[in-house]
């Protein structure tokens, strides 16, 4: 297994790109450590594929350069870097028995047969698959193949880090969850780097240690689940993750209150520090469902409509011309009038949409 240092990698599809959009990574600079789990997550076309494929060597980047332990390998073949990708549909042989797929990648490499044998069976019996053995592939339903794919990615033990694009998006939910846990299980007995592609936030951050959240071709913030719940760095990261997402809201800021600029007249809000701007940018106050006290006290809203989600309550509501959201705990109430306050140590503040520090 090895680190994987990106250094300042871009990358654009077109022949001649000039402006930042027409890089499909605009930038990305970060170290995998050896034998990390991480999951890569972002919405549909923010670059996720892009930059597995640079790492496996299936695509050469734009800019930049990608070293295993120190060694630069930008320019070496998928084959020479050693890495096993898992890609989102089935990469199988048809005609070989799922026995043979799994030994191909291990026979490829010369490894002794008792071995192969060993490692198929454990990988096999890994995948649910130890019944279908004899099986050729043809004739397997999606989700078998796909569990062939994942099998062959896991079978080796000398690879430099596996990546998984998407893997399980074929697999059915409670399928999903058993070898969503194998994997975890898989990384804490053998300590492989991971790279685990996903969109899906439950996903994320049930399988990583660390997750890194893509936007746009950039990383906008790397941390562990709890991390990009409390602070996160960037609005899409509050909104892309919780549920509901953090509620994002247009201030005014004086010293350490805030004002919503949706509300007419004062209605002082107290942060938990005095904000360290950077420059003129636009500034915003978020805050996550969580962190809405609702009650008797505080700025009067509007209830739009509630839903009840069994363990909570979700209160969407309007306050001022903004709608927001936010959680009544179990056994809470509504009143006929309700009012809301922010609990200071929820409040994060955004200044063009980055997160800023707050002072003492
Ligand atoms: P993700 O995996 O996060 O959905 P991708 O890395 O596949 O995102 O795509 C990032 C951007 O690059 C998207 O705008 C996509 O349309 C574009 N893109 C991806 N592959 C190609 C390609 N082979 N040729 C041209 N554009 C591409
Ligand atoms: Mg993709």
């Amino acid at each position: 297994m090895a680190r994987i240092d990106v250094n300042h990698i871009r990358h654009s599809y077109l022949p001649n790109p000039v402006k930042d959009a027409d890089f499909a990574l605009r930038e990305v600079h970060h170290t995998f450590e050896d034998g990390g789990a991480y999951a890569l997550l972002g919405p549909s076309g923010c670059g996720k594929t892009t930059l597995l494929n640079i790492i496996s060597g299936l695509l050469h980047p734009s800019h930049g350069q990608l070293l295993f332990d120190g060694r630069d390998v930008t320019d070496l073949s998928t084959q020479e870097r050693n890495i096993a990708q898992v890609f989102q549909f089935p990469v199988i042989y048809d005609t070989m028995t799922v026995y043979d797929n799994l030994a191909f990648p291990l026979r490829n490499r010369g490894v002794a047969e008792a071995d192969v044998d060993r490692k198929v069976r454990e990988t096999l019996a890994m995948i649910d698959l130890a019944d279908w053995a004899k099986r050729k592939a043809r004739g397997l339903t999606a989700d078998q193949k796909q569990k062939i794919s994942l099998g062959r990615g896991l079978v080796r033990s000398d690879v430099n880090a596996i990546l998984f694009d998407e893997p399980l998006t074929v697999i059915d939910p409670h399928m999903k969850w058993v070898l969503r846990s194998q994997l975890k299980q898989l990384h804490r007995r053998f300590g492989y780097t991971m790279i685990y592609v996903t969109h899906d936030q439950t996903e994320a951050l049930t399988f990583a240690d660390r997750v890194v959240v893509m936007y746009d071709g950039q990383i906008v913030q790397i941390g562990t689940p709890a991390e990009l719940f409390e602070r996160p760095s960037h609005t899409f990261v509050g909104y892309f993750i919780g549920s509901p997402g953090m509620n994002v809201l247009p201030v005014t800021i004086s010293g350490d209150t805030a004002n919503l600029v949706s509300i007419k007249g004062p209605q002082a809000i107290r942060l938990p520090g005095v904000p360290k701007w950077k420059k003129v940018g636009i500034k915003e106050l978020g805050i996550r469902p969580e962190y809405i006290r609702v009650g008797t006290e505080g700025m009067p809203v509007q209830v739009r409509k509630v839903e009840d989600l069994g363990r909570h309550q979700v209160l969407r509501a309007l306050l001022g011309g903004t709608e927001i959201a936010a959680i009544i705990p179990e056994g809470g109430e509504i009143p006929a009038e309700p009012k809301v306050t922010f609990d200071p140590a929820g409040i994060n503040l955004y200044e063009d949409s980055w997160r800023i520090e707050m002072g003492a």
